[in-house]
C-alpha cells in the first residue's frame, strides 16, 4: 500500500450536521464563537495535515520504531518535525477552554480530527491523547498554581504528559498499586517505585513531560480507597515556570511490540522523584478517571481511524484486483464477487456506525458541559457514561476486525507487508486491552453502569431509542432498519431484566454473560445509529445510495447477531465452571 490515506471527512461531516444537527450545540452560549463553516474549515485544515504530514510517517515509524540511548528515548525521524508543526498549527488546544490558550470547540469536533490523526498515523496520535486528557485531568482537580503553571503549556503542546497506573503486580487490578509517596515536609512528595507499559514515558518532541502518577502515602488504607495522584515532572519546575534539574525519573527499558512500533511503550522507575499531590488524599483514583475517561474515549476514536483506513485501503484494491469470472473471459475485479461485497460492507457498516456514535457520545458530553438546564446536562451525562465502555470495547474491536477483514480482502498481498494492512491490525490489536481491556469495560457495564441508580443510565439509552424508533415509522427506506432494531432492543429489555434478577443470587451468572451483554448494547446502539443515518441519507447522491445500501446490509447481515447474543448473555456460568481452574490449565 502507498502512505495513501483518505480522511472521512464527508461521512464525518454528515453526521455531524445532518444526523446530530451540530447547529444545536453551536446555538449553546459556550459555544456561541463557533459555526458550522468554521468547523468545515478547521477539518478542512485536520485532512490536509494528517494526510500531507502524518500519513507518509506512519510505515517508515512501524520499520524504524522508538528506540532507548543512553537513558533517552528517541522517536523516529520526521516525527519531531511532524510533531512541531502540530503544535504549531494549534491542533493539542482544539477542544481546550478560550482562557487556557484553547479554541474552546466542542469534543466532538476534536473528535472528528482525532480520527483523522489515528488514521493516518495511530502511534503519533498516542501522545496527544494523554496530553489533552491531562489537562482535562488538571483543569478539573488541580489547584489553581498548578493550574496556572501547567495547562498553558500542555494546551500549546509544549509540553508532553503520562498516564502511570499500570505496575508488575498491578494491571486490570490498580487496587495492588505499591508506589509510595513520602511527604517531604514541604508540601511536596518523595514518589518512588516501578511503573511499567508507560505510553511515551519519554521523548524527544516536547521539553518536558508531566507524569500522572497513582501511589501511596504512608498509612494509606489498602486498595483503592488509599490512592493518590501526583504529578511528576520529568525535570524539576522552577518557582517561575523554567525548568530545572532532571527529577528521579529513569527509563530503564522500551518494549518491543507486536505494533505501534514507534509509539515508546516505557518500564519507568521512580526514585525519590519530586512530585505534588493533584485532588485530595487518597482520591487518587476518582480524579484520575477524568483523564481515564477521557482516553477510554480516545481508544474508541483509535480504533475507528484504522477501521476507516483500512475499509479504504481495501475498497480501492478490491476495484482493481481481477480475478475469477468465466475463464473465456477476462478476469472480473474481486469486487464482484458476492462474498468480498460481503467483506466489505461489513468492514463499512461497523465503521461507520461506530464512527456516527463515538461522535454521538462525544456530543452528549459537549451537552452534558454546556447545555444551560441542569437536568438536561444530568441526561446528557448518563446518556453518555452508558454508551463510554460500549464504545471503548465495540470500538476497539472494530478497528482490529475491519483491519483482518482489510487482510482478507486483500488475500496474500495482505499478510505480506507490502500492502500495508497488516500493521494496521498489528497497531489496533492492543485497543481491546490498554485503557482497561473490554472484559473490564463489559463488567463496569453490567456490574456498575447497569446495577447502580435503578439503572437510571440504561433507561435513558433505550428511551432515546424508542423516540428515534417513534419518529421514524413510516419512512420507507428505513422500513428494515427499523423492524431489526425494534426486535433488538426487545431483546436487550429481556436480557437486561434477566441479568437485574440474577445479579443479587448469582452474581457469577452476571459476570459470565457480560462481554456479550454488552455487545448486544453495541449492536442496538449501532442500529439506532443506522436508522437514524439511513433516513436522513434521503437524496439521489452517490453518498446517499450508498448509505442507504450500507444500512440495509447492516439491518439484514449483522442486526441478527442479537438473537445469539442474547442467548450467550444469559447462558449463565455453569459450562465454565464445569471444571476446576487445576483441570483447565493443566492439558
Ligand atoms: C502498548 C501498551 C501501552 C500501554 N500504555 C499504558 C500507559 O500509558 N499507562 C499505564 O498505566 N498502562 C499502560 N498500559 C497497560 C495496560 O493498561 C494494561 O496492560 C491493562 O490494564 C491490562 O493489564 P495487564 O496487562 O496486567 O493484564 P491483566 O490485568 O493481567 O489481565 C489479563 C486478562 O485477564 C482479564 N482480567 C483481569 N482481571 C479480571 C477480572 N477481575 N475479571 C475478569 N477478567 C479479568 C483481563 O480482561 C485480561 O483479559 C499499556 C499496555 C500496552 C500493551
Amino acid at each position: 500500500m502507498s502512505d495513501a490515506y483518505a480522511p472521512p471527512m464527508h461521512d464525518q461531516m454528515f453526521v455531524l450536521e445532518t444526523v446530530l444537527d451540530a447547529g444545536r450545540l453551536f446555538s449553546l452560549p459556550a459555544y456561541r464563537h463557533a459555526e458550522m463553516d468554521a468547523v468545515r474549515a478547521v477539518l478542512e485544515q485536520g485532512a490536509k495535515f494528517a494526510t500531507e504530514v502524518l500519513a507518509p510517517l506512519n510505515r517508515a515509524g512501524d520499520e524504524t520504531g522508538s528506540r532507548l540511548e543512553d537513558g533517552r528515548v528517541l522517536t523516529p525521524p520526521g516525527f519531531r518535525e511532524a510533531y512541531a508543526q502540530y503544535a504549531a498549527g494549534g491542533w493539542p488546544g482544539l477542544d481546550q477552554p478560550l482562557d487556557c490558550g484553547g479554541h474552546g470547540l466542542p469534543l466532538a469536533v476534536q473528535v472528528a480530527f482525532e480520527e483523522m490523526v489515528d488514521g493516518a498515523c495511530i502511534a503519533f496520535g498516542m501522545l496527544p491523547v494523554m496530553q489533552r486528557s491531562c489537562a482535562r485531568l488538571l483543569a478539573r482537580h488541580a489547584d489553581a498554581a498548578t493550574r496556572a503553571l501547567v495547562l498553558p503549556k500542555l494546551v500549546s503542546g509544549e509540553w508532553g504528559a503520562t498516564i502511570c497506573m499500570s505496575e508488575p503486580l498491578a494491571g486490570s487490578d490498580v487496587a495492588r498499586i505499591r508506589t509510595k509517596a513520602e511527604p517531604r515536609g514541604d508540601g511536596t512528595y518523595a514518589v518512588s517505585g516501578t511503573k511499567i507499559f508507560i505510553s511515551y514515558g519519554d521523548q524527544d518532541l516536547t521539553g518536558q513531560i508531566v507524569h500522572m502518577v497513582l501511589a501511596r502515602t504512608p498509612g494509606a488504607p489498602p486498595g483503592t480507597r488509599g490512592l493518590s495522584l501526583f504529578l511528576v515532572p520529568k525535570r524539576r519546575i522552577e518557582p517561575g515556570g523554567g525548568l530545572g534539574a532532571p527529577n528521579g525519573v529513569r527509563v530503564s527499558r522500551i518494549e518491543h511490540k507486536m505494533g505501534l512500533k514507534a509509539s515508546p511503550t516505557c518500564v519507568l522507575d521512580f526514585e525519590e522523584a519530586h512530585g505534588v499531590r493533584i485532588g485530595e488524599e487518597h482520591g487518587g483514583l476518582k480524579a484520575m478517571f477524568a483523564m481515564v475517561n477521557s482516553m477510554r474515549l480516545a481508544v474508541a476514536v483509535q480504533g475507528v481511524g484504522v477501521a476507516g483506513r483500512a475499509l479504504g485501503a481495501a475498497s480501492r484494491y478490491a476495484a482493481e484486483r481481477p480475478q475469477g469470472g468465466p475463464p473465456e473471459r477476462p478476469p472480473v475485479p474481486i469486487i464482484e464477487h458476492a462474498d468480498v461485497r460481503r467483506m466489505l460492507f461489513t468492514m463499512r457498516a461497523r465503521t461507520e456506525g461506530l464512527r456516527a456514535l463515538i461522535l454521538q457520545t462525544a456530543f452528549e458530553l459537549d451537552f452534558a458541559a454546556a447545555l444551560p438546564d441542569a437536568e438536561a446536562r444530568a441526561a446528557a451525562l448518563d446518556l453518555a457514561e452508558w454508551l463510554l465502555p460500549v464504545c471503548k470495547a465495540c470500538g476497539s474491536e472494530a478497528g482490529f476486525e475491519v483491519a483482518n477483514l482489510a487482510i482478507q480482502v486483500h488475500g496474500g498481498h495482505g499478510y505480506v507487508s507490502d500492502a500495508g494492512v497488516e500493521q494496521l491490525a498489528r497497531d489496533s490489536r492492543v485497543s481491546s486491552i490498554y485503557e482497561g481491556t473490554n472484559g473490564i469495560q463489559a463488567l463496569d457495564l453490567v456490574t456498575r453502569k447497569l446495577m447502580q441508580d435503578g439503572g437510571r443510565r440504561y433507561e435513558r439509552f433505550v428511551q432515546r431509542v424508542r423516540t428515534d424508533l417513534e419518529r421514524t415509522i413510516g419512512i420507507a427506506q428505513v422500513e428494515a432498519n427499523h423492524s431489526v432494531l425494534r426486535e433488538a432492543l426487545a431483546r436487550l429489555e429481556a436480557a437486561t431484566a434477566a441479568l437485574r434478577k440474577k445479579m443479587e443470587p448469582a452474581p457469577r451468572d452476571v459476570e459470565a454473560g457480560a462481554t456479550p451483554y454488552l455487545q448486544l448494547v453495541g449492536l442496538v446502539a449501532s442500529g439506532w445509529m443506522w436508522l437514524r443515518m439511513a433516513a436522513a441519507a434521503d437524496d439521489a447522491s452517490e453518498f446517499g445510495r450508498l448509505k442507504r445500501a450500507t444500512a440495509r446490509f447492516h439491518a439484514e447481515h449483522l442486526m441478527p447477531a442479537a438473537a445469539t447474543l442474547e442467548r450467550q448473555a444469559l447462558a449463565g456460568s455453569a459450562a465454565l465452571d464445569a471444571v476446576d481452574s487445576s483441570l483447565l490449565s493443566a492439558l
